[in-house]
């Protein structure tokens, strides 16, 4: 039996991880908290509400001050991220990745057909449908996120819960559609209770995303929340610390930026998102406009 004391540190720890998952340093994000929040209709608000608290925590030099009970190997790794330093590939420079592992003649068909009826990980043993991404085969920019959720579970659609909807709003408000774009997860079905995928799971599943990503050739990447971007950057720093700045993946212009998951929750980051945002617009030669959405 845990004894108070034990407990109460757990309970510590727990808010201190969700915290760290705020600042993208481990999304064990959807539906935790959302509910409550007020669902902006605008995507912008570059104000910050009075009643937004935002509490401050030093971040903590090394996974090691933390006692290992109540994480799990996931956690651990994303707490590790904050002493870490390594040097990420900034868009413009030579790619660690590129072309080394392209297969030639690929195609989005045949990257699902060999996906098949995957069974590669335990993720598959809960999963209603695989997601496997949506949107134009033709499409300049992609967006990854995480994982899918319940509704993307049942529908076999990437973003298409509460998140999606947000996301939607995101495409739109830079004056494109869904269908112009195309939207993928690192890891193609559902992890029971939305839980962040694991390391084998997202090692079994990214091999597909690369592939998906080496067909479409985009001309920009957007990476939503800390997965994808520490997936595609083979990092285990925090967002927080890359998200905003145009990196390499594979020869391919990257940003991270926030999950619309966590915006849901923290409506006062959308200010920091479109800026990320305009970013890519300029990148692709859309209009960029001034205070959009105000
Ligand atoms: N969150 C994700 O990361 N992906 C989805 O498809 C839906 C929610």
């Amino acid at each position: 039996m845990p004894d108070r004391n034990d407990t109460t540190v757990q309970e510590r720890l727990q808010k201190r991880l969700r915290f760290y998952d705020d600042l993208g340093l481990g999304p064990f994000y959807r539906d935790r908290g959302a509910s409550g929040m007020r669902a902006s209709s605008l995507f912008v608000e570059t104000s910050v509400p009075a009643s937004v608290v935002i509490e401050e925590y030093t971040l903590p030099k090394t996974a090691r001050t933390l006692p290992a009970s109540g994480m799990d190997a996931a956690k651990s790794v994303a707490v590790e991220v904050a002493a870490k330093t390594l040097v990420l590939p900034a868009a413009g420079g030579a790619s660690l990745f590129e072309a080394t592992t392209k297969i030639a003649g690929d195609t989005l068909l045949k990257v699902r057909e060999d996906l098949g009826e995957c069974t590669r990980c335990k993720l598959h043993k809960t999963r209603n449908k695989i997601v496997f991404g949506d949107g134009s085969g033709k499409a300049k920019l992609v967006f990854v996120g995480e994982g899918p959720g319940a509704d993307e579970d049942k529908q076999g659609l990437p973003f298409v819960g509460r998140a999606g909807k947000l996301l939607t709003q995101m495409i739109e408000a830079m004056g494109l559609q869904r269908g112009d774009v195309y939207i993928c997860n690192v890891v193609k079905c559902r992890p029971p209770e939305n839980r962040q995928p694991e390391k084998d799971e997202v090692a079994a599943c990214s091999p597909f995303l690369f592939r998906q990503l080496d067909v479409l050739q985009p001309k920009a990447i957007v990476c939503l929340g800390s997965t994808a971007a520490q997936t595609l950057l083979q990092t285990n720093r925090g967002i927080s610390q890359f998200r905003g700045q145009w990196l390499d993946f594979r020869g391919h212009k990257l940003m991270a930026t926030y999950h619309p998951a966590y915006l849901l929750r923290n409506p006062a980051a959308k200010g920091e998102v479109w800026k990320d945002l305009q970013k890519v617009m300029a990148e692709l030669g859309l209009e960029v406009k001034r205070n959009k959405g105000k």
